[in-house]
C-alpha cells in the first residue's frame, strides 16, 4: 500500500487477515510515497519482488498515468487504488466502486437494482462508484455537489450506462429517495453537507463513505430524520481490499470476520 501521509492505514492489517485465513503466505507492507518520486518507488517495490500494490490518496492518478494497461474501471474513473506487476506490465483497476456496491447489497442487504440513488460528492470516490451502481439498474441516481458543474459533468460522462442525472444541493428540495450516500469527503473535517434534510425523509439506507468516524454530521442528519438504517464505510474498505486480494491471489477471502472485528457502533 502506497499513500501519504499512510499511518492510519488498515490495509496491513486487513490483508493480513485475508492472507491467515486463505493460508497464503504474503508480506504486505505500507509505503509512505512522495509525489516526486512516486514512478521510481513504485519501480523499486517492483524490482523487490513486489506483485501487486494498493494505492490511495494522493496516489490514485499518478498510479493511473503509470499503469501499462487500465481495465474498464480504471479507464473510466481515470484513477487506480490497485496495481498488479507481471514482467514489465503494470495492470491498473479500481476496486472501490465494486467494494461500495458489494458492502450495501451483500452485507447490507439493500438490493440496488430499481432504487432511487442520491448520492452526494463529485470526487474520486464517487466516480469510482458510478460504474458498479449503473451496472446493477437502479431507477435512478442522483448526484448532488457543491460544485454543481463537476456533478453535471460527472453524469454527463456515465449517461451511456445507465439513468444518472447532475445537479447541485438547491434542486433536491422535494425529492425522495431509497438510498443516501455521502461520498463528500465533509466528513473528514466534521462538516456537514448542505443536504436539506427533508431529502433523507423516506430513505432506507444512509451510507457515509467515511469510516472510523462514529456518528458524523451526515448520520446524524440521517438519524434525525428516521432513517432506519445507517452505515459507514468501513464495509467499503474491506471489500475493495478483498476483491484486491482475489485479483492478486486467485481466492476471494471471506470478509465478514474482519468488518465485524472493525466496525465502530455508531452512537
Ligand atoms: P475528493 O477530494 O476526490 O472529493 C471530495 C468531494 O467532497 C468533492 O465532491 C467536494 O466538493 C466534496 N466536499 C468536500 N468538503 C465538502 C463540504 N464541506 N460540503 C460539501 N461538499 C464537500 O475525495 P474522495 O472522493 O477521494 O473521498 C470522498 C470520501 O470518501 C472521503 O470521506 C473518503 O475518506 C471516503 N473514501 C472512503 C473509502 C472507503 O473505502 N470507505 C475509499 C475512498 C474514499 P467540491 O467538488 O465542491 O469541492
Amino acid at each position: 500500500m502506497i499513500g501519504n501521509p499512510i499511518g492510519h492505514t488498515k490495509s496491513p492489517m486487513i490483508h493480513g487477515s485475508f492472507a491467515e485465513a486463505t493460508g497464503q503466505a504474503i508480506d504486505y507492507r505500507a509505503i509512505e510515497g512522495s509525489l516526486k518520486c512516486f514512478a521510481d518507488e513504485v519501480h523499486a517495490f517492483r524490482k523487490a519482488g513486489g506483485r501487486g500494490m494498493n494505492v490511495t490518496a494522493p496516489f490514485k492518478l499518478q498510479a493511473y498515468a503509470l499503469a501499462t494497461e487500465r481495465l474498464e474501471r480504471a479507464e473510466l474513473t481515470g484513477a487506480t487504488n490497485a496495481l498488479k506487476f507481471d514482467g514489465d506490465r503494470i495492470v491498473a483497476d479500481n476496486f472501490d466502486g465494486v467494494g461500495l456496491t458489494n458492502d450495501i447489497q451483500r452485507n447490507l442487504g439493500f438490493p440496488l437494482k430499481g432504487a432511487r440513488m442520491l448520492v452526494i460528492g463529485a470526487g474520486g470516490a464517487v466516480r469510482g462508484a458510478l460504474l458498479p451502481f449503473l451496472a446493477q439498474q437502479p431507477t435512478l441516481v442522483v448526484l448532488a455537489n457543491r460544485t454543481e458543474t463537476k456533478a453535471i459533468d460527472l453524469a454527463k460522462q456515465f449517461a451511456g450506462q445507465g439513468h444518472v442525472q447532475g445537479c447541485g444541493y438547491d434542486e433536491l428540495a422535494g425529492e425522495r429517495f431509497d438510498i443516501v450516500i455521502n461520498g463528500t469527503s465533509a466528513s473528514l473535517k466534521g462538516e456537514l453537507p448542505p443536504l436539506p434534510a427533508e431529502t433523507l425523509r423516506g430513505a432506507k439506507l444512509a451510507y457515509e463513505l467515511a469510516y472510523g468516524k462514529g456518528l458524523t454530521p451526515f448520520l446524524r442528519l440521517a438519524q434525525h430524520a428516521g432513517v432506519p438504517k445507517l452505515a459507514d464505510g468501513v464495509g467499503m474498505l474491506v471489500e475493495q481490499a478483498a476483491e484486491a486480494f482475489l485479483w492478486w491471489r486467485g481466492v476471494r477471502p471471506d470478509t465478514r470476520g474482519v468488518i465485524d472485528r472493525m466496525t465502530i457502533p455508531l452512537v
